[in-house]
């Protein structure tokens, strides 16, 4: 199976087995015969949008999901609580909750992929994590194929991160995540060009959910590449965290370098300064480039593999590394 336009890199790699999962009855029959679970290891594809194919075969299964389904579980005068299939498209979701008046993930509109990858990474945008609303989800673990629910606590959800990336990797396949929805939500305006936008956009000082949405999605049109257009997946790395006395030092060197203090005293430093800083915004090795616009967005110009684009990143973090003495590390999932 060719994966190309499974992933938007737009890498072409051909999966050495490819199993289409459609129900969770899919998944139980596949885990329960044992003959059907070679080869090793089992991978997990939604939307593509979060990895990054290195090698011109996958090696292993392939599940992609296509689970479907979004419903109301539960709910009261200020909230409900929404469960929707992993194989759904996150976007839908947010459309779907917009049309209901349904508030809290207005601010993490346009972002690709499936529902079901949200958690892996807490998703984030425009000052909203997926954190701020997931109240539970439901996995299979691939282990044993036993069905289990976890809290959203349990999932140790944090900056681009959570169980899924470290203790629990590879190990579940989520099946549906629910999300606690706000009936009069508190709007999140403050975060980038959102109050500039909905001004530009003629929205008085009363914005409504699809006011927010509406405004996000235009930012992230005018600022983003379309992966359609340029092969990419969003931010390759990062932003790093280094401690304070780290930054001081590089402060006296850097005297313009941005940075956000957080509460556990360390310093989140953006990895596109830090790129741009050591010149590799725009730079192309082949098809393989970092964006004219963006440095954090790694490119691929049309016939890219996936190794070059890893080569690049990994000369990027070298550079890093040797100029500022800060380690950069990939938000996007590397299959080698
Ligand atoms: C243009 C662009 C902009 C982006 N902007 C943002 C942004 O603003 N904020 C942000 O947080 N991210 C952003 N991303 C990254 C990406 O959209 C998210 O990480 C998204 O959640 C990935 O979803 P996916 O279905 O494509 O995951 P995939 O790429 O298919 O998979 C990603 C990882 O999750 C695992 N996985 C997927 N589904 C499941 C499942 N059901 N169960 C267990 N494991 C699973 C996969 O095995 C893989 O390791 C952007 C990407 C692009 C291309």
């Amino acid at each position: 199976m060719q994966l190309k336009a499974l992933n938007t890199f737009g890498i072409a790699a051909i999966a050495q087995r490819f199993v289409p999962i459609n129900t969770l009855a899919d998944i139980h029959c596949f885990l329960t015969n044992p003959t059907f679970q070679q080869p090793l290891p089992l991978r997990i594809l939604g939307g593509g949008s979060n990895v990054l194919f290195c090698t011109a075969q996958i090696n292993g299964t392939i599940l992609h999901n296509r689970l479907r389904g979004i419903e109301v579980v539960q709910q009261d005068a200020e909230y409900v609580w929404l469960r929707a299939a992993s194989g759904e498209n996150w976007h839908d979701l947010v459309q779907y909750a917009l049309r209901h008046n349904w508030g809290g993930i207005e601010n993490l509109s346009l972002i690709p992929g499936t529902v079901g990858a949200a958690p892996i990474q807490n998703i984030g945008a425009y000052g909203v994590e997926l954190s701020h609303v997931l109240d539970k989800l439901s996995v299979i673990d691939l282990h044993d194929g036993q069905s289990q629910t976890l809290s959203a606590e349990s999932c140790e959800l944090g900056y681009r991160d959570s169980i899924f990336k470290r203790t629990a990797k590879d190990r579940y396949f989520i099946t549906d995540i629910t999300l606690r929805l706000s009936r009069r939500p508190q709007l999140q305006l403050q975060y980038g060009d959102i109050g500039r936008t909905l001004s530009d956009m003629g929205i008085g000082d009363k914005p409504t959910i699809q006011d927010v949405s509406a405004a996000v999605c235009r930012i992230r049109r005018s600022k983003l590449p379309d992966p359609k257009e340029l092969g990419n997946a969003g931010s390759f790395f990062k932003n790093p965290e280094i401690d304070s006395q780290q930054y001081e030092t590089l402060k006296t060197q850097f005297a313009t370098m941005p940075a956000y203090p957080l509460p556990n005293g360390r310093v989140k430093i953006p990895a596109a300064w830090l790129i741009e800083q050591c010149q590799w915004r725009g730079r192309r090795q082949g098809d393989a480039g970092v964006h004219q616009n963006h440095a954090l967005v790694l490119v691929n110009y049309g016939a890219a593999t996936g190794s070059q684009l890893l080569a690049l990143a990994q000369q990027i973090q070298t550079d890093i590394q040797q100029k500022m003495g800060i380690t950069l590390q990939p938000e996007v999932n590397i299959w080698e």
